[in-house]
């Protein structure tokens, strides 16, 4: 497997826009990847883990032209099931192969190989299918954003306070309202989960909106009795995230038909058939699309397009990734009304690319040059 060169190796490709459908220079000619850490500001906390760095692999394809289209699987055993180790073995079984020798602007023949070259690992797949998207936007000489039908260049999002002591939580609410959040995600494990939340409000002051993620803590009795008493207490929630396990869709329908809180499916929803399956059991009022869960931006498509026929409204959201998967997500959250969910940015220490994506206060910015606008890895140091 060969691994990502140094920084100093990989310089911007600006080559020139399309040449012709057949030519030979537009075909993937190389698929590399290695794996990344990046440290965080503070460590991240859940109700099903703590870390204090981001890991991640990242994938980079080459026309034979040498421009390059840049993705990232953002794994987690519990979401995903997979390790660095089992995506860089998936791409050796497979992945790679499936895109060797292809047209990036095929992207119908390609996401359909992707798709079919390994079983599971939809975090690996998601890394080759915006790579691949990345590769072919610049091939066209566009950004990613306007590839996917898209011409937003900023998108806002929320930020999300980890699970923490109230007092705690009441000082961390309170800075990131100074930095211009409106709306902060609370993840919350089913201990002193109200106290928190109050904290949160009235560290944050009037006006703030709270995003709620149990991330599948609750049991459907014990989220309904919360919910309810966050209702009664006219805190400001907009919505509740996985609030019972991932696999309890039934008991996700009851916390959703008894509680007036909109509850969004993150952990019961990855693919297109799972949101088919939430939506026959009025089991959320929204779902999360990540693209390491359903395997890149093609299969996207199909999630969004059945999410919306289905009447369910959708949040784009991420996983603990860096600029790369985040970036990719940010163009998808662009094309629409989606409400985005993607704040590693403001979690990671650094970006461990230069080019793509950069912040501005709440707002993620989108870069206006072609694909991703990733240029290289960033410098060690
Ligand atoms: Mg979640």
């Amino acid at each position: 497997m060969p691994i990502l060169a140094v920084a100093s190796a990989l310089t911007m490709d600006s080559k020139s826009p399309i040449r012709s459908w057949q030519d030979e220079l537009m075909r993937i000619e190389s698929v590399m990847a290695g794996r990344i850490t990046v440290p965080l500001h503070r460590p991240f906390v859940t109700a099903v883990r703590r870390t204090d760095h981001a890991e991640s692999v990242l994938v980079q394809v080459r026309d034979a032209d040498g421009r390059c289209g840049w993705g990232e699987a953002a794994h987690n055993p519990r979401v995903t099931g997979e390790t660095s180790a089992g995506v860089i073995a998936a791409i050796d079984a497979g992945l790679r192969d499936a895109v060797l020798g292809r047209e990036p602007l095929d992207l119908a023949g390609t996401c359909r190989a992707i798709a079919s070259a390994v079983h599971g690992n939809t975090s690996a797949k998601a890394a080759l299918d915006v790579a691949v998207h990345d590769l072919a936007a610049r091939q066209l000489g566009v950004p990613l954003r306007v590839l996917l039908g898209g011409t937003r260049s900023t998108i806002s999002t929320d930020v999300t306070l980890s699970i923490g002591d109230p007092d705690v939580l009441g000082e961390e609410a309170a800075r990131r309202r100074s930095e211009g959040f409106d709306v902060l995600k609370v993840k919350l494990d089913g201990h002193d989960d109200l106290q928190r939340l109050r904290a949160i409000r009235d560290g944050a002051g009037p006006g703030v909106r709270m995003r709620v993620d149990a991330n599948q803590a609750w049991t459907p009795q014990e989220a309904i009795r919360l919910i309810t008493a966050m209702e009664d207490e006219d805190l400001p929630v907009e919505l509740v995230e996985q609030p019972v396990p991932a696999s309890d869709l039934r008991g996700l329908a009851r916390v959703t038909q008894q509680v007036m809180t909109p509850i969004l499916a993150d952990e019961s929803v990855r693919t297109a058939s799972d949101v088919i399956e939430i939506a026959r059991l009025g089991a959320a009022d929204l779902v999360n699309l990540k693209l390491a869960k359903c395997g890149g931006l093609g299969p996207a498509r199909a999630f969004l397009s059945v999410a919306e026929a289905c009447g369910l409204g959708v949040v784009i959201g991420s996983m603990l990734e860096s600029h790369v998967a985040c970036g990719a997500a940010a163009h998808l959250a662009a094309t629409c009304d989606y409400v985005p969910d993607l704040d590693p940015p403001y979690l990671l220490r650094h970006s461990p690319v230069a080019g793509g994506i950069r912040t501005d206060g709440p707002s993620i910015v989108l870069p206006d040059t072609p694909g991703s606008g990733i240029e290289r890895l960033a410098d060690a140091g």
